[in-house]
């Protein structure tokens, strides 16, 4: 052998070495079945590189050391096959023959006395056994580097890539152990070449067992991406609670690539399941302690129990959990995929408590209407008597009623009517809330409507001086009469509320064209561009006039009534300049 074949040797030896103590060093930490396997398989394969370089001459040593080489090499064959085994699983059937051909084997060539030198005629029995060793090794590598391969088709990029270098990983094996047997035979360059070839396989193995950093985020890139839009979406436009995370264990799962997976509430109740059914999710939850760890109640980092990973969700509740769990085909966590797990937690967890939250305030804005609805009807009555009674009193159709006593009716007839109207308002608004305000539109003249308006809230303008401007000519419109006259009357008792007893008010109907306009005009407080953001919102009241009488419902349901009729309802004021609101409707063709 030449100086730089026997250096080659001997790196490729310390390179090995250090693969197999790498294995063994991870086994310790997660003494599972599969990273037994692989330590048991990759320290045989090195002691079988170590041995064979000791390999030759004659004698009780040499025969140990041969034999002891050919048990290694068989266990290292076997301990591949388990390792792909935790894979991808074999059937018991195949896992008991090869066990037994491997044993078989490994009795005879110890029996048959395989010669220590390679190099020596072998006698026929020898010849067999040593092709039977060569054959079961063979099936146990050449088989999992195809079903690696395979398997790998259509799953998550990262378990995908993972399986590809591990099936890229068995064949490099091969390559070294045929480098080994058949170097010797070949002339000096060639074996050169192949030895240099065995120990760039080397790196190879170890980035298939143990992928860096750097490597599983490329592993992830192509899906990094697609999941940067999937979770915005699953963020903002997630109904509830349930579908919320049922999209996130989607993710969870493709991102480290787990086999099943589950979400827990902080009250334990699964939230939603991946790959296992909801009964078993419940029951591996209660047997174990995912939200209450011990020793890490209030950490928020993801941590591992055996094959499993929970990560922890800081509800606003308190403690749930999105449970991960690895299965044959997964890969093993790393601490990256835990980090990322980690920022998926925060951000999953803010997506649950913000619907959560919308949930609460659709909750509370129904209860608001509910309340609206049946106040509403239940005042109806008593107001419509109240309003009767008084009227009679007016009219003196209850008989004399004192001077003294007459001089408040007006008055009180008046307040009769600024309730009766919040309470046709409240009435507007809840069947609005509900869609069930349907417009009956018919060919209307807007100048009789507004005049007819005007007329029902003449009492609440009576301290105003109202100046109208309507054209002598109909200006006609599709609309709903009653509503369209509703958001007439709430334009001027707004107007005679938020303004000054004695001011004016103007009110004017113009057609410009192809539509028409009402315009209400008054010398009020007026309302500050900041304000006017919140005066078309549902209970929606400006803070600087909270001690004047109202329900925040009228302008809303205004501009919906506009916007029903293909118009619309503006404002133009500021602050103590009083104010116009202009009411527009397309004019009939
Ligand atoms: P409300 O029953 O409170 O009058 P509206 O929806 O009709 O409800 O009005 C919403 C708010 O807009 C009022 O509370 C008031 O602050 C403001 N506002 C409405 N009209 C005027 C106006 N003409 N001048 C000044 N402020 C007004």
């Amino acid at each position: 052998m030449t100086p730089a074949l026997i250096i080659l040797q001997l790196a490729i030896e310390v390179a090995f070495a250090f693969l197999a103590i790498r294995t063994v060093v991870s086994w310790v930490r997660q003494p599972d079945a599969r990273h037994g396997n692989l330590a048991l398989a990759l320290s045989a394969l090195t002691l079988v590189i170590v041995l064979s370089s000791l390999f030759g001459g004659s004698g009780v040593q040499a025969q140990l050391f041969t034999d002891a080489a050919l048990i290694m090499f068989l266990v290292s064959g076997y301990g591949l096959l388990m390792f792909r085994d935790s894979f991808v699983p074999l059937s018991p059937g195949t896992t008991r023959a090869v066990t037994v051909a491997i044993v078989v084997i490994g009795l005879l060539g110890i029996i048959v006395q395989l010669p220590a030198n390679p190099e020596t005629p072998h006698t026929e029995l020898q010849s067999l056994v040593l092709v039977a060793t060569i054959g079961i090794w063979a099936f146990c590598i050449l088989e999992p580097t195809v079903t690696i391969w395979m398997s790998a088709r259509g799953r998550p990029s990262v378990e995908q890539a993972r399986l590809r270098a591990i099936s890229i990983g068995y064949a490099g094996l091969l390559l070294v152990v045929v480098v080994g047997t058949i170097a010797g035979s070949l002339n000096n360059f060639l074996s050169l070449l192949l030895s240099l070839t065995a120990l760039a396989v080397v790196p190879v193995l170890y980035v298939a067992f143990f992928p860096p950093v750097w490597l599983r985020r490329v592993w992830r890139q192509p899906e990094e991406d697609q999941f940067r839009h999937a979770l915005h979406d699953l963020l903002l436009y997630s109904p509830d609670r349930g579908t919320l995370a049922d999209r996130a264990l989607v993710w969870a799962e493709r991102l480290v690539g787990g086999e099943a997976a589950f979400v827990l509430d902080s009250d334990a109740t699964v939230l939603a399941v991946r790959g296992i059914s909801a009964s078993d999710a419940a029951d591996l939850s209660k047997r174990s302690a995912y939200l209450k760890p011990e020793g890490k109640e209030n950490g928020h980092a993801p941590w591992q129990s055996g094959s499993t990973v929970v990560v922890p969700l800081d509800l606003q509740q308190g403690r749930g959990a999105i449970i991960i769990l690895s299965g044959r085909l997964s890969p093993l966590f790393g601490d990256d995929e835990l980090s990322r797990l980690r920022q998926y937690a925060t951000s999953i967890s803010a997506g649950l408590d913000r619907v959560t939250l919308n949930s609460r305030i659709a909750a509370l804005e129904r209860a608001k209407t509910d309340f609206l609805n049946i106040a509403s009807h239940e005042l109806r009555g008593p107001m419509t008597v109240i309003k009767g009674y008084l009227t009679m009193l007016d009219a003196g159709a209850l008989g004399d009623v004192a001077p003294k006593a007459r001089s408040v009716l007006p008055l009180l007839i008046s307040k009769a009517d600024e309730v009766n109207w919040m309470i046709e308002q409240m009435i507007e608004a809840s069947r609005l809330e509900e869609g069930r305000l349907a417009l009956k539109r018919h060919r209307s003249d807007i100048v009789e409507l507004t005049d007819s308006a005007i007329e029902g809230v003449k009492l609440l303008l009576s301290g105003h001086e109202l100046r109208v401007d309507t054209p002598h000519q109909p200006v006609e419109a599709e609309v709903d009469p009653d509503r369209f006259q509703i958001v007439v009357r709430n334009l001027l008792s707004n107007a005679a509320k938020y303004s000054s007893p004695g001011t004016d008010i103007d009110i004017e109907v113009r057609r410009d064209g192809d539509k028409a306009f009402v315009l209400v005009k008054d010398q009020g407080i007026g309302i500050s561009k900041q304000d006017q953001a919140v005066l078309f919102t549902r209970f929606g009241r400006v803070d600087s006039s909270s001690h004047v009488q109202g329900t925040g419902l009228g302008l809303w349901l205004s501009r919906e009534i506009a916007r029903m009729h293909d118009g619309d309802l503006t404002v133009e004021s500021g602050n103590g300049a009083g104010t116009t609101f202009t009411f527009s409707v397309p004019l009939s063709p």
